[in-house]
């Protein structure tokens, strides 16, 4: 990233500076398909995982030389709030679908939601992003598409920590964000199930990538998004044991643990957990005062205070909601920093 921070190079131009900034760009999209088993000629560059969100929920999804359009959106209760806002649908046209208690979709509702708005537009992520709960994709598609519907599945959170593809789980088009597998912010990528399929650009402007996504490329975030992919690709199925530790330490310290979604598939990445009686504000801080940087639930974006609407649409009591806190590890997490994050936790417990 750092040899290209300083070059001046416009990828769209003929010299020899904009084919070099070119070809950084279309290796990275290589390495960013490979991530997801996608065709690199269906990944589109964004400025981030909100962009893509914000970009692809379309009532408008071209198919070769037809347009698709779409009436209803359904989205899972536990999407990010850059889901649940919709994108270009109209508030009126959108369906939350719920989940159950460990925080997986209620198929039950999606069902009831397809029979009454056939050939709906979709959205479910991969992987939540409190929890780290994962969605059954292959079955929703299947679903979807057995009701005519299309399916758009966030995949920020998964990618790089499950291995993903795009083709095998039917999904027709994917989001993914770089700063979550150790690249840069502000740097995200569509994938769609096939260069054919194609969702209306939101920026408009100078035709950059394909006339998908208008703007002059952010050449240096975008090699360090490939790189970034390429690495992460390389560690899928790597288990550093961090949450089993964490969460048997946890349960040795008190008994009254709760670990949200602890019975289904999560990613071995993420726990979200409660201490009752304990408030998530004060425990965050103490975990910040020994340098480790947590989450209260109830704080999902930055500053914001109030009870997690996952936890809610779990049907998680306002008491326990209260407590909870994130953990997420990533590549450069040591074992270490768990000890330190359980002695923390064993302090904590003693007030
Ligand atoms: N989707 C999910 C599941 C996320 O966790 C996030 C970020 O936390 C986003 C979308 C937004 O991505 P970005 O931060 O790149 O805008």
């Amino acid at each position: 990233m750092l040899e290209h921070l300083g070059r001046p190079f416009n990828p769209s131009s003929v010299h020899r500076e904009g084919r070099a900034g070119r070809k950084v760009i279309e290796s990275a999209r290589a390495q960013v398909a490979a991530l997801v088993g996608g065709d690199p000629k269906a990944v589109t560059f964004t400025s981030g995982g909100t962009e893509a969100n914000n970009t692809v929920l379309s009532p408008r999804v071209q198919f070769g030389a037809d347009v698709r359009t779409f009436d209803s959106l359904l989205v899972s209760a536990v999407e990010h709030p850059c889901v649940l806002s919709g994108g270009r649908f109209a508030q009126n046209v959108i369906d939350r679908i719920g989940v159950d208690r460990d925080g997986v979709l209620d198929f039950a509702d999606l069902e009831r939601a397809l029979n009454e708005h056939p050939g709906s537009f979709v959205s479910v992520m991969y992987a939540n992003n409190e929890t780290g709960v994962i969605q059954p994709i292959k079955q929703i598609a299947a679903l979807v598409h057995a009701h005519g519907g299309f399916l758009h599945v966030d995949a920020v959170q998964a990618a790089g920590k499950v291995a993903i593809d795009i083709y095998e789980l039917e999904a027709d088009v994917m989001t993914l964000s770089a700063h979550k597998i150790g690249g840069p912010q502000g740097v995200g990528a569509i994938v769609r199930c096939g260069a054919g399929l194609g969702v209306p650009a939101l920026m408009h402007g100078g035709g950059q990538e394909l006339g998908y996504r208008a703007g002059t490329e952010n050449v240096a975030a975008i090699a360090g998004f490939g790189v970034a992919a390429e690495e992460a690709l390389a560690e899928i199925g790597v288990d550093h044991g961090y949450q089993r530790k964490l969460e048997s330490g946890l349960k040795f310290i008190s008994g009254d643990v709760t670990i949200f979604g602890e019975k289904v598939r999560r990613l071995a990445n993420t726990t979200c957990f409660s201490l009752p009686g304990k408030r998530a504000e004060t425990a965050v801080i103490s975990y910040d005062m020994a340098g480790i940087a947590v989450s209260s639930g109830s704080a999902c974006s930055s500053g914001k205070v109030g009870a997690s609407h996952v936890l809610k649409a779990m049907g998680v009591e306002e008491r326990l909601a209260e407590s909870a806190i994130r953990v997420s590890t990533g590549w450069n997490t040591k074992v270490a920093d768990i000890d330190s994050f359980l002695s923390v936790t064993m302090r904590l417990c003693a007030l």
